[in-house]
């Protein structure tokens, strides 16, 4: 394939999530890079209502040029009223719970985007020269140089074979195909053979029958040893049976030995959005194992009760709310094995495809548009003039990123440990044979030592990443010259 006339790079994104479609958005002044972005969905559609976004989240999208535009067309789920903290935490594992911290932030209200209407705004706002292919599952992604020249060819489930990129940026997700590209190269295997693309058990995809990848076959993926109900409620409902319960305006994290349950207010308060967890590292519940892997709801029902009996003797604030669930759906809590590095010389990884966090920092999505912007504004700003300089810019992205990626994927992880009290810094024992429960075992001491975690780990959307600039600063002219302070 040859590159259209006046066109000096060839780039495919892989995945139209959140991630891969800022990241189009942001090469919008790269007409004269021919962009093709391939995704497996017959459209562009999201799982979950709500997604908090915080400033810096805000600084992406005002730097392209969207915050105004957006903050007209899109509705937004506020959750925070004045005056009342971003988390309250409490203990609440028995009748009588009680209150551990609050969290404020000064200047830093987080907005509440509704994920579909984002999905959509950003695909109104791709650039012409960006070629949206729907129906394009990828299943291999083939980096080389050779007698052929160089370049990296996609081979995709319904046949479509797609040859010679100059970049390919995985945006595909937690299962991402891409990532196995950057491991194997990586980790000296080089490039995989194609007989080796759906062998089980190296890291590498695997299609099980029904066509979906076995997550539990992967090794770079790992189960967080948690799973998670989610649900929601609305305000009508709880407001008849308690008025007046903490949830209708308080963002709130009902902690437990080994559970906890995250309930907030979204669509201005007028529903409450539930994600309850619990561990199951040892075992595995039915419930799970029989839907390990899935990603769509409509496959992981739980009935309600299955739900509130996990959560035995609990404050009624907590177990009435759970009474309340309907159509609730389980879903298995995974992250990742933190990679070396997110780039190859012609391949680099944002979003989940790079760092897949377990959700208890709701950090995600905002990382993913981090990353996206970062990544496009590198590619645009930096004036590539050959597809040999793609590698000198993907390694100052990698550089930017891959440390605080996965940063921020640990800091997510080790927050969860801290809501159940399972953290080697604030580990509480619990007796399950003598019924003793968290609320009464806790001391004082370790409490101090929750605060203090939950202040560090939630200081994420406030934390300077102004970093990126200054890295930059050492980097060659034409690199440097790239602005993206978060
Ligand atoms: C249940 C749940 C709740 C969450 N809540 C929050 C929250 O409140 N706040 C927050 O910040 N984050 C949250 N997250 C995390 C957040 O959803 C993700 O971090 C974010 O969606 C990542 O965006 P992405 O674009 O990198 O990946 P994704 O959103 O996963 O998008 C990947 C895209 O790639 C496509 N794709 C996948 N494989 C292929 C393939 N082989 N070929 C072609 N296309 C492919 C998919 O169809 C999809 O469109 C939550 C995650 C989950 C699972």
């Amino acid at each position: 394939m040859q590159l259209l006339p006046g066109r000096r790079l060839r780039i495919a994104i892989v995945g139209g999530g959140i991630g891969g479609l800022t990241c189009a958005a942001t090469l919008r002044d790269c007409t004269d890079i021919e962009i093709d972005l391939f995704e497996a969905a017959a459209k562009f559609t999201a799982i979950g209502a709500g997604i908090v976004t915080w400033p810096r989240t805000w600084a992406v999208f005002e730097a392209l040029g969207l915050n105004k535009e957006m903050l007209e067309k899109m509705k937004r789920l506020d959750s925070v009223e004045e005056g009342f903290p971003a988390w309250e935490f409490r203990l609440s594992d028995a009748q009588k719970g009680k209150k551990v911290h609050e969290l404020y932030y000064e200047n830093a209200t987080p907005t509440n985007l509704h994920r579909q209407q984002l999905l959509d705004f950003l695909l109104e706002h791709l650039p012409p020269h960006c070629q949206v292919h729907f129906g394009h599952r990828l299943v291999s992604c083939h980096e080389y140089e050779d007698a052929r020249g160089f370049g990296v060819e996609l081979r995709f489930r319904n046949g479509v074979v797609r040859d010679k990129y100059d970049l390919v940026i995985g945006a595909d997700g937690l299962k991402s195909v891409v990532r196995q590209a950057v491991i194997a190269r990586e980790s000296g295997l080089g490039v995989l053979p194609e007989e080796k693309v759906y062998t089980q058990g190296d890291g590498v995809e695997r299609l099980g029958e029904d066509g979906q990848c076995e997550v539990g076959k992967r090794n770079d993926i790992l189960f967080t040893g948690q799973s998670a109900f989610r649900g929601l409620v609305p305000r009508e409902k709880l407001a008849a049976l308690h008025p007046n319960h903490r949830v209708l305006r308080t963002s709130t994290i009902y902690c437990g030995k080994s559970k906890h349950v995250v309930m907030y207010p979204i669509n201005k308060g007028q529903i409450v959005n539930i994600v309850a967890f619990f561990a199951d590292s040892q075992s595995g519940s039915p419930v799970i194992l029989e839907t390990a892997g899935s990603s769509s709801p409509q496959n992981n029902r739980v009935p309600t009760e299955a739900v509130v009996g996990m959560y035995p003797g609990w404050e009624d604030e907590v177990v009435d709310v759970l009474k309340m669930l309907e159509n609730a759906t389980i879903w298995p809590i995974f992250d990742l094995q933190p990679l070396k590095t997110y780039v190859t010389p012609r391949i680099a990884l944002l979003g989940d495809a790079a760092h897949s966090m377990s959700p208890h920092l709701g950090a995600g999505a905002c990382t993913a548009i981090e990353d996206a912007y970062i990544l496009g504004s590198l590619i645009s700003k930096a004036r590539l003039t050959t597809p040999k300089d793609v590698k000198s810019v993907l390694d100052v992205y990698n550089s930017l990123r891959q440390p605080y990626g996965n940063e921020i994927m640990r800091w997510a992880r080790e927050m969860g440990e801290y809501y159940e009290f399972d953290s080697p810094d604030v580990q509480v024992e619990v007796e399950e044979c003598t019924k003793s429960k968290l609320v009464d075992e806790v001391n004082e001491e370790q409490l101090a030592v929750f605060r203090k975690g939950a202040e560090k780990y939630w200081s994420w959307p406030v934390r300077e990443a102004g970093t990126i600039g200054e890295k930059l600063l050492g980097e060659p002219a034409e690199v440097s010259s790239v602005f993206c302070r978060i």
